[in-house]
């Protein structure tokens, strides 16, 4: 594909251990290099370490929710690209979270098909 962004660096946040170990398995095997945080503050850390390529963001989440945690991590880099994922959000938190510049948003529960597509939704 033309002007295709590699991504090497993935972050996944999300409180469900089934999520992020699915999610942390499966960009292992596309190659990347996987951090996971099971809360917003604790991403927001890791933000501040490290450069991230893009993110994937769980919105209901305990402490900082999502969208919070998305907002803290453009503070640090206006760049940054993510993903959020829901099982409950409405049409407005939806987007609230497009208008800030979210990339796409994953329905929960999501197989391996939903979850590439919107890995390679973030290469472009
Ligand atoms: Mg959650």
């Amino acid at each position: 594909m033309e002007n295709e962004k590699s991504i090497t660096s993935v972050l996944i946040v999300d409180d469900s251990p089934i999520i992020w170990l699915f999610l942390e398995q499966l960009f292992l095997s596309e190659g990347c290099d996987v951090v996971t945080a099971e809360t917003g503050e604790e991403a927001v850390e890791y933000f501040k370490k490290r450069v991230f390529d893009v993110a994937f963001i769980d919105i209901r989440l305990t402490g900082m929710n999502g969208l919070e945690t998305y907002k803290e991590m453009l503070k640090i880099n206006p760049k940054t690209k993510a993903i959020m994922m829901t099982a409950y959000a409405t049409d407005e938190i939806i987007d609230e979270a497009v208008k800030l510049g979210v990339v796409g948003c994953l329905r929960k529960p999501f197989g391996i098909d939903e979850a590439l597509q919107s890995f390679n939704k973030l290469k472009k």
